[in-house]
């Protein structure tokens, strides 16, 4: 095993923060207003204002054209075809130095690279579709959704009801999709609808991946569901209302749909998990900090053993999600399947970022629960990643199936 971060990774990660330094810091000053306060990024439906959304674009395009913003996509769609182990070094990277939600950085100089940017997913699209979308997501103008989950199916998606009936070169959509990221926003749509209910309602597929414009007549999403304390969001309700796609924007083959959800799954988790590790390099790098200076009962408060203890297990809690996550990594760059190593690791490292998101508030006192030190923001960020992407329980679920059927192997 090679864990050896390259050159290039190195040097792109340095990239990135310096294209953070010279290009997003300035504009981040420049509005620091209107980014440093929720009540005037939002309006009153929760819905980010359109300023906000110009400079996101903004940084976005910038972010493509510097290279950074498609690097792990695939060569095939104009990306970089950086692998996993570049992944999450620069990930983490840049969580560790930015710090949590950061409006213009997070999603905008590195897109999901599962749900939003130049996806896998993209590369099942037929080629004269292809030719027609990719280039304005690639370029960063165009953003993209997931709408798979509904009210009645998350963890089960096998029980979604949205439907899609054929009719001549096109299908009818009917139905709604609930908790879907950036759908407030996006402008494309991969959609997924029971095809043949017969076969859904074996587990035997029956579902299809549709490429949708949301800007076509019967796709609306303009309610959004605001989370943990935020004034607004950018999850969103999708209502499809006889909804018109022509069949040649299937993605991959009808009722196989779900397959296609596994085709980039273990490289979004490992994203997730890689900035799961930098937050927490982050939150540990405050908490040593402030033990060096806060003093009680004539010492500094890094010199009681208690807070010592809290800071070597936030360590050794960091170390082990960090060695898992890097060690899956190099699994999947030498295309092993690493389905196990990836659930466990999805677990280990977003329950990790809670536990450390949670003692470095607790080494702060009271300063900890400020919004000024984003502590706060950083707990309630890690306490989001453990429902997205497949639960905890369903990690759990995983792990348990491989080992149940033969993959023990550690
Ligand atoms: C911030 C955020 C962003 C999201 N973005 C998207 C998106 O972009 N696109 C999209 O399609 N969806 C998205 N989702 C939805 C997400 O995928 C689901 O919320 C998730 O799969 C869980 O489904 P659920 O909420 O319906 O919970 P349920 O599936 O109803 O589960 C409820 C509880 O039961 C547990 N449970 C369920 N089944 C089992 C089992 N077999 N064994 C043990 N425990 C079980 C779960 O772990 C959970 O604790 C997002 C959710 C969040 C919170």
């Amino acid at each position: 095993m090679d864990f050896t971060i390259s050159d290039e990774a190195r040097e792109t990660a340095d990239g990135v923060l310096g294209f953070i330094r010279r290009y997003v810091e300035p504009i981040e000053k420049e509005h620091a207003e209107l980014l440093g306060d929720e009540r005037a990024q939002y309006d009153n439906r929760g819905l980010l204002m359109p300023d906000v959304l110009k400079l996101k674009t903004q940084v976005r395009m910038a972010a493509a054209e510097a290279g950074f913003y498609t690097m792990f996509g695939h060569e095939a769609l104009g990306g970089g075809g950086l692998g996993e182990l570049s992944l999450v070094h620069i990930q983490e990277e840049l969580n560790r130095v930015c710090g949590p939600s950061r409006v213009l950085i997070h999603e905008n100089v590195i897109p999901s690279v599962f749900t939003n940017g130049l996806s896998p997913i993209l590369l099942q699209l037929e080629q004269s579709v292809r030719d027609k979308y990719v280039a304005g997501i690639a370029s960063g103008e165009k953003t993209l959704c997931f709408g798979l989950s509904e009210s009645g199916a998350g963890s089960d998606v096998q029980r979604i009801r949205t439907r899609a009936v054929r009719d001549g070169d096109e299908w009818v959509i009917n139905g709604s999709k609930q908790w879907i990221s950036n759908a407030p926003y996006a402008d494309y749509c991969i959609l997924f609808a029971v095809t043949d209910p017969e076969l859904n309602s074996q587990r035997r597929g029956g579902i299809t991946a549709f490429f949708v414009d949301t800007s076509s007549e019967g796709f609306d999403c303009s309610s959004v569901i605001p989370i943990l304390g935020h004034v607004g969001s950018r999850i969103g309700i999708v209502n499809v209302d006889n909804l018109r796609v022509p069949h040649d924007h299937i993605i991959g083959e009808v009722d196989e749909g779900l397959k296609l959800a596994l085709l980039g799954i273990s490289k979004g988790r490992l994203s997730m998990s890689a900035m799961c590790v930098g937050l927490a390099r982050w939150a540990l790098g405050m908490a040593v900090d402030y033990a060096q200076q806060r003093e009680t009962f004539g010492s500094k408060i890094g010199e009681h053993q208690a807070i010592q203890i809290k800071l070597a297990e936030m360590a050794m809690d960091i170390y082990a999600s960090k060695s898992a996550l890097v060690r899956t990594a190099w699994l999947v760059e030498q295309k092993q399947r690493a389905i196990k190593e990836t659930s466990m690791t999805k677990a280990m490292c977003t329950e990790m970022l809670s536990r450390v998101t949670d003692t470095a508030m607790q080494v702060h006192g009271a300063m900890g629960l400020t919004n000024e030190l984003r502590l706060e923001e950083a707990w309630r960020h890690a306490r989001t990643l453990r429902i997205p992407d497949g639960t905890s329980e369903i990690q759990r679920r995983t792990i348990a199936g491989r080992l149940l059927s033969g993959d023990s192997e550690l």
